[in-house]
């Protein structure tokens, strides 16, 4: 349990989960619909939700660009009390779907929603194991209600190891 840890301490171990995740959906999308650009999409998601932190570090970092390759997400949200997570928000799925069926595209809406459900269901695990994470954390309803407050969020982060 202990060795499976790096993929909740090791931002390239984490990002891999992701990365290998996003191959697995390209195939179960191009299978389901037949088109490879619905299963590239699919990739795409796979690993761009969590362009959220990247994009708000960066914010946060002056638009620094080494800071992502130097620091792992959770410095600046210590820096900032907040932690925001837009794309992971399980509410957003639901508006991708009714904006699929509103405007005839289905197939996208599924393109997108299932690699982002594995997505959150991987983050989840490993964060609910190492860090206590709630199974609420991605519902923005639930980040929103606590103010996106970093400490009542992240109760135990990599550092204090508490
Ligand atoms: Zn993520």
């Amino acid at each position: 349990m202990k060795k499976l840890q790096v993929f909740a301490d090791n931002l390239w171990f984490h990002e891999s989960l992701h990365f290998f995740s996003g191959v697995v959906m390209f195939f179960i999308i191009f299978k389901l619909f037949g088109q490879s650009g619905y299963g590239l999409i699919a990739f795409l998601v796979s690993l761009l939700i969590d362009t959220d932190h990247y994009l708000e570090g960066l914010i946060c970092n002056r638009f620094k660009i080494s800071w992502i390759f130097t620091s792992y997400p959770h410095i600046y949200w210590q820096k900032t009390g907040k932690i925001t997570l837009l794309f992971h928000s399980w509410e957003l799925l639901v508006i991708i779907l009714i904006l699929g069926q509103t405007f005839n595209q289905q197939l996208l809406s599924i393109a997108i929603v299932l690699p982002a459900i594995l997505h959150y269901s991987i983050d989840q695990i490993v964060y609910s194991s190492f860090r206590k994470m709630s199974l609420f954390q991605y519902f923005f309803i639930f980040r929103l209600y606590h103010k996106f407050n970093y400490q009542i969020l992240c109760p135990r982060h990599m550092d204090t190891g508490n």
